[in-house]
């Protein structure tokens, strides 16, 4: 499917590992007062008088990506922002990463450039460091490990662990596009493997492979509700699918909730994608996962801050602890949400 537009392939033994490093990093200037130290020494160094709060992602080739069809600087934004979302969901400033991977031989210096392309575009577009990281072989395909540093003062950090009863549910953007996203690529993989000549149909679903080959952090959620005068009492970011996340923020702070199915955010073209794939788009929603939206838990007092938001949804409230998490469907039905999805509960 991606057509090959770097014919030129150097060996990376051509330019060792350090001239490699070398090679990647030269260009990066740092940013951030907090950036003491960056590459070049045997550790980098920072200060902040705020707290540090520090996270860690890897993606593994086969496992979290499939080289047929993500571009390898996609991948390296995409492995960035999945790192920043994690910061900003602690109402963090992202300021700094490192950067760690495992390639094979058969990648060239023009591939390992591509991937870092795509990293030093997050770290430009996300304004952060890149301060160090590691460089290794892989006998078994591509791994990237990004470790994002922030930081924030004490009292601002939000955790997964505030939220209590009567508390207002609230995500921001839209659910469910990443992973129809996928849905379309491994059918045009499908479709390319049994005629290369098949011209992919992908016009139609710009928006939903954008969500999965190139996901944006919500840096902007923290600074809007800042302005807003609005400070979430939990926050978490919804990687793996919003009702695992909601569990998440349930379990840490002892509360139940009730979601409501027709305040879901889908973007149409989640809807009729799902349509096309015969998918329940609420199920996709809830289980689909990779939207790296934030979600988060106010004070009953803040719905007039935050209601007329585009860029917000209040889908639920919290409930005490012994009443559950469940989702209420169009018809008033009460489905309890599980951790491993709703709709393998549904039959
Ligand atoms: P050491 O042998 O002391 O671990 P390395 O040779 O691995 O040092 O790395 C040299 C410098 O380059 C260090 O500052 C390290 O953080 C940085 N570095 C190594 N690999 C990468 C990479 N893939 N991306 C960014 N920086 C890297
Ligand atoms: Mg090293």
């Amino acid at each position: 499917m991606i057509e090959d537009k770097n014919p030129q392939r150097t060996p990376v033994e051509q330019l060792g590992e350090f001239g490699l490093i070398d090679f990647l990093t030269s260009q990066v200037a740092l940013q951030h007062e907090s950036s003491i130290l960056g590459i070049g020494d045997d550790a980098a160094i920072i200060h902040s008088k705020d707290h540090t709060v520090i996270t860690t992602d890897m993606l593994v080739e086969g496992v979290h990506f499939d080289l047929s069809y993500v571009p390898l600087k996609h991948l390296g934004y995409k492995a960035v922002m999945v790192n920043l979302s994690d910061v900003y969901a602690m109402n963090a400033i992202a300021s700094q990463i490192t950067v760690s991977i495992a390639i094979s031989s058969r990648f060239p210096v023009e591939a390992v450039k591509e991937l870092y392309d795509g990293i030093h575009l997050a770290c430009k577009t996300y304004s952060v460091d890149l301060i160090g990281g590691d460089t290794t072989s892989s006998t078994s395909g591509l791994i990237i490990s990004v470790t994002a540093i922030g930081h924030q003062k004490e009292e601002k950090i939000i955790k997964r662990d505030g939220a209590s009863d009567g508390d207002l549910l609230v995500v921001s953007g839209d659910i469910g596009a990443a992973y129809m996203g996928l849905q379309i690529l491994e059918r045009e993989k499908a479709v390319y493997q049994a005629n290369p000549n098949n011209q992919p149909d992908i016009e139609s679903y710009s928006y939903l492979l954008e969500r999965q080959l190139k996901p944006e952090a919500r840096k902007d959620i923290p600074e809007l509700l800042e302005q807003l005068e609005v400070t979430p009492t939990s926050m978490i970011d919804i990687s793996d699918g919003l009702s695992s996340e909601v569990i998440h923020l349930c379990k840490n702070s002892n509360v139940g909730m009730k979601i409501y199915e027709d305040k879901l955010p889908l973007d149409p073209t989640v809807i009729t994608s799902c349509e096309e794939f015969n998918l329940d788009s609420t199920t996709i929603a809830l289980s689909g996962g990779e939207d790296y939206e934030l979600l988060f838990t106010v004070k009953q007092e803040d719905f007039p801050k935050i209601k007329a938001n585009p860029s917000l949804s209040i889908i639920g409230h919290a409930v005490p602890e012994n009443e559950g998490i469940h989702l209420i469907t169009r018809a008033g039905e009460q489905i309890p949400i599980k951790a491993m999805g709703w709709n393998s509960f549904k039959e």
